[in-house]
């Protein structure tokens, strides 16, 4: 199989990770991964097609009776070890992530990479402690109710954290017992395949974990589709999402979402200035705004909006744009060219419905980014019923608009079909606690943005999706509960009388 062939990185397995092999396709198929910093081609990676599914099925079919009949404690030491190892690589890692992605190095080696062992530890150590329960029936009986895992489960992520969704999407599959198919996005595959060849070091046994890479309407569909995966996660856009719900009827699998979002950040007029904006500017900033949880929404109270944009925007101006692998690099490419030109049109949109461009709103004009996806952090005063405050742009791009009272800002907050995320920055612990609890969300952030942890529920509603990831709620959502009953001293009634 082909490598990598940028120095730093060595070599990385480009084939499809099946039955613990690195494999070639089926049909001999092939992706190119090129770099969002200059769009050079980077690797050229097997690609999955139905048949490839078919047999990573197969597979993870075979490994999962001595998988979920292992002791939990086992498959969780096999976890800790995965993020071990994950730390022990950790400077690889984050540089290939940089590579494959355009996230600035200082976030893949400071957020990326970390969050990604922290993850598998965290379902490592959950691995024995999520138990069953006993209920209190009627005398006579005993009724307790078992967490069996699923079986197979089928995973497709995409392209905006790839390295951290493989261990949001397997960490608790594995923990639970079930063996996973994980489809990572065509355009970002890389840490993923590595992160396979980590798995197969440690001792993994073959099948509980594959990889295959491949495009959403052949490999993605198949996965969905399939009638031997009993769940499918998805973590992508709403309109994929649909398409995933419809594909999973056959066999009624188990299906989760983890889908877009238009975040609301609402800042009130005593909010501590300095820190509302620093939190809003990583709110959208931070990955080019790719985010399904960015801050892409800003509403200010309109005593504030003011001196809040000044400080905004000086701050926006002022983010370092450039190549993702200098250390310096606050803001790096977007992750493709079809994806810039898709936030670029976003701008012509604003402007088309009267929105006004405050800062950005272009690619920037140094030449050596000329070649890359860049664009500049950009900053819009929109009307919250503009299409650029309602649909999800997914760049480093926020609409502004302001407010008079505490019922407009929660009107505009609650004002759009998406439900993921949301902040506010208030000094006043009521108010503060009283819109935590009326944004439409799955996730609220109080004077601070964006924060996840493994053992904090992450998901959404409305269009955002269901289903919930990490900590108990996603063990819940990675198993069965078996209710068994046991007649210990109960007379049955004579119901037939004989
Ligand atoms: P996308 O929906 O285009 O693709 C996501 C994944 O689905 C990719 O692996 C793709 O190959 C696959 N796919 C595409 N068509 C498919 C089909 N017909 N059947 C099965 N799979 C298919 O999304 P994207 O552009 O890669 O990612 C950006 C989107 O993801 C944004 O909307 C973002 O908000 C969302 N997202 C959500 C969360 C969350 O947790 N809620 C997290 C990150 C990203």
């Amino acid at each position: 199989m082909d490598t990598i062939a940028r120095p730093p990185l060595g070599s990385v397995q480009t084939g499809l990770f099946i039955g613990g092999e690195f494999v070639a396709a089926a049909d001999g198929g092939r992706i190119d991964v090129v770099s969002p910093h200059d769009n050079t081609l980077i690797a050229r990676i097997a690609e999955a097609g139905a048949r490839d599914v078919d047999l990573a099925v197969e597979a993870a079919a075979r490994a999962f009776p001595a998988w979920s009949s292992m002791a939990a404690a086992d498959r969780g030491r096999l976890l800790l070890k995965l993020a071990d190892k994950i730390e022990e690589h950790a400077d690889e890692l984050a540089l290939l992530e940089t590579i494959d992605t355009g996230h600035p190095i200082r976030d893949t080696r400071g957020l990326d990479v970390p969050r990604t062992a922290g993850c598998f530890r965290y379902f490592g150590g959950m691995a024995d402690k999520f138990q069953g329960s006993v209920v209190p029936v009627e005398r006579g009986f005993l009724n307790y109710v078992l967490r069996q895992p699923i079986g197979v489960v089928g995973q497709i992520v995409p392209w905006n954290f790839p390295f951290m969704f493989t261990s949001w999407n397997m960490g608790p599959a594995l923990a639970a017992g079930n063996t996973v198919v994980l489809k990572p996005s065509e355009i970002t595959p890389l840490s993923t395949l590595r992160l396979g060849e980590l798995i197969a070091e440690i001792g993994f046994p073959k099948g509980v974990v594959n990889i295959v890479p491949g495009y959403g309407h052949t490999a993605g569909q198949r996965l969905a589709e399939h009638p031997a995966v009993s769940k499918i996660a998805f973590t992508g856009s709403t309109a994929t999402g649909r398409r995933v719900v419809e594909a999973s009827r056959g066999n009624l699998k188990r299906v989760q979402l983890e889908l877009g979002g238009k975040g609301a950040n609402i800042v009130f007029d005593d909010a501590d200035l300095a820190a509302a904006v620093n939190g809003s500017a990583f709110a959208i900033f931070h990955n080019q705004g790719q985010a399904c949880i960015a801050g892409s929404r800003l509403i200010l109270h309109e005593r504030i909006a003011e001196a809040f944009m000044d400080k905004f925007l000086a701050l926006a101006r002022s983010i370092r744009v450039d190549d993702p692998t200098d250390q310096g690099t606050e803001m790096g490419p977007l992750t493709s060219t079809e994806h810039r030109d898709r936030v670029l049109k976003y701008i012509d949109i604003a402007k088309s419905q009267g929105g006004e461009v405050l800062t950005g709103g272009a690619a920037p004009d140094d030449p050596r980014l000329a070649k890359g996806c860049y664009v500049l952090p950009t900053v819009v005063r929109a009307a919250p019923t503009d299409r650029v405050a309602q649909e999800e742009v997914f760049g480093p791009f926020v609409s502004v608009t302001t407010f008079k009272n505490d019922e407009e800002a929660l009107a505009i907050a609650n004002g759009t079909d998406y439900g993921l995320g949301g902040g506010l920055w208030t000094r006043d612990l009521s108010r503060a606690h009283k819109i935590a609890q009326s944004i439409r969300a799955g996730m609220v952030w109080i004077n601070s943005y964006k924060r996840v942890n493994p053992g904090s529920p992450f998901g959404g509603v409305g269009q955002s999706g269901y289903g919930r990831e990490m900590g108990f709620e996603a063990m819940h959502d990675y198993t069965e509960p078996r209710s068994v009953w046991v007649n210990v001293d109960a007379t049955l009634p004579a119901f037939y009388g004989r």
